[in-house]
């Protein structure tokens, strides 16, 4: 039988978490900033409609943002990652398959999961995710991934499909193909688009119309199972397990300019926790860390200073990580450098249970190992919060600006919506 895929990809998708508890807002412009307010990384439709452009420095706008009444709200990852969630967690109910492809987008395998008519069954996927999540979301349909990219990518554009594209009839599938331009098929970039269109290749449907030989030439090996793909030829799996990553970073920028060495410690503490719990999550240990600190690019000459160091046995332990992070930081630090940004990279990452332990520190891993395990679910139960490392601190001056971030309403008790009669 052959093959057929959704990708189901939710609409505007910050921008909807904040109308889910906002339903004030239905209907009106919104936007949302990136990390320290910067600039604009989410536009609802009628903000797009005002002519506003993903990207834009927020300080450049926030005039005409607040004359054409746009609400405008600072990124809230740990809303929209538990919306996400949700939204993952009743997509499951439609099919074991499926791959979440990015925070907002997943790609099911309905292959055997429908009944009849998969017109109907992608119409009430659509709605159960509106309905369960409060998230709006757009379905497309068809044999290939690729091919589901270009469904979804239509079902939002055409007033007829109300956000379910189904394209399974080889003649809608032409007619799909002529409407998308090449550089709207995914796995195309920008550099590809422009080659292709220089060959006289501009849309989709001339893509699909190439030779083998002549994708291998100008696409490599990747670019033929593009062109195969929107033949109708499914040649890119679903990733059901994603692979564990074999590289950890977290960094930020400050909301302040720091110079004191207490203050980067406090950022780096923050990094360090949080690293160390993705590690976890993954269930992998690393044997290195890399700390960096950055002053002003633009104002500085030398501005990227880093320290690599590595760990005794392979570790997911916070505490561990931490002491090394913080010698690392001692090493690097310069009194009177003005510190901008900083964060850790975890690396030479394997999987936990194939660590060995050394006789001489078996008694100490095993410690950390269950110490780590409780802090995990203290805070999975209470919040991150809820117990911390001594240097750690909640509130600092190397907090990111987040002038107007909404309540993490579905993930922190003291921040959930109270309903008033
Ligand atoms: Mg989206």
């Amino acid at each position: 039988m052959t093959s057929l895929f959704a990708l189901v990809d939710c609409n505007n998708f910050y921008a909807s978490c904040e109308r889910v508890f906002r339903p004030d807002l239905e209907g009106k412009p919104v936007v949302v900033l990136s990390n320290n307010d910067g600039c604009i990384i989410a536009l609802s439709n009628e903000a797009k409609a005002i002519g506003i452009k993903m990207g834009s420095p927020y300080f450049k706008l926030k005039e005409l943002l607040a004359k054409e009444g746009v609400t405008v709200f600072s990124s809230n990852y740990e809303l929209y990652g538990d919306m996400s969630r949700r939204v993952v967690r009743t997509l499951q109910q439609f099919t074991p398959n499926l791959e979440v492809y990015s925070i907002d987008e997943s790609f099911l395998d309905l292959g055997d999961f429908y009944k009849k008519d998969i017109h109907t069954y992608a119409s009430t996927i659509k709605k159960t995710v509106k309905q369960w999540t409060g998230i709006p979301v757009a379905v497309g349909v068809a044999p290939t991934k690729t091919l589901a990219k270009v469904a979804n990518r239509l079902s939002k554009k055409s007033e007829k499909a109300k956000g379910v594209l189904v394209l399974t009839d080889e003649h809608h599938i032409q007619e799909a193909l002529k409407r998308t331009k090449v550089g709207d098929v995914w796995g195309i970039g920008g550099r590809y688009a422009k080659k292709l269109n220089n060959l006289n290749i501009l849309t989709a449907w001339d893509l699909r119309n190439v030779t083998n030989a002549f994708a291998k030439k100008h696409l490599s090996v990747v670019g033929l199972r593009t062109v195969k793909e929107l033949r109708g030829e499914a040649c890119i799996d679903l990733e059901i397990m994603p692979p564990a990553k074999q590289s950890i970073c977290v960094s930020r920028s400050f909301g302040n300019i720091l110079t004191r060495l207490s203050d980067l410690e406090e950022a780096l503490a923050n990094h360090t926790v949080k690293c160390a719990a993705k590690l976890r999550k993954q269930k992998s240990c690393a044997s290195v860390v890399t700390v960096f600190l950055m002053t002003n690019r633009f104002t500085e000459q030398n501005y990227y200073y880093s320290r690599t160091l590595s760990l005794d046995s392979p570790t997911s332990s916070e505490l561990e990580i931490l002491q090394r992070v913080r010698k690392a930081l001692k090493e690097m630090y310069t009194e009177g450098q003005r510190y901008k940004k900083a964060g850790i990279i975890l690396s030479d990452i394997v999987p936990a249970s194939q660590v060995q332990l050394s006789l001489l520190n078996s008694h100490h891993v095993e410690r950390d190992i269950k110490l780590m395990h409780t802090l995990d679910s203290l805070r999975a139960k209470y919040g991150n919060d809820v117990v911390s490392c001594g240097v750690q601190s909640k509130e600092g001056l190397w907090k990111f600006l987040e002038e107007h971030r909404s309540p993490r309403y579905t993930t922190r008790i003291d921040e959930i919506p109270i309903v008033r009669c």
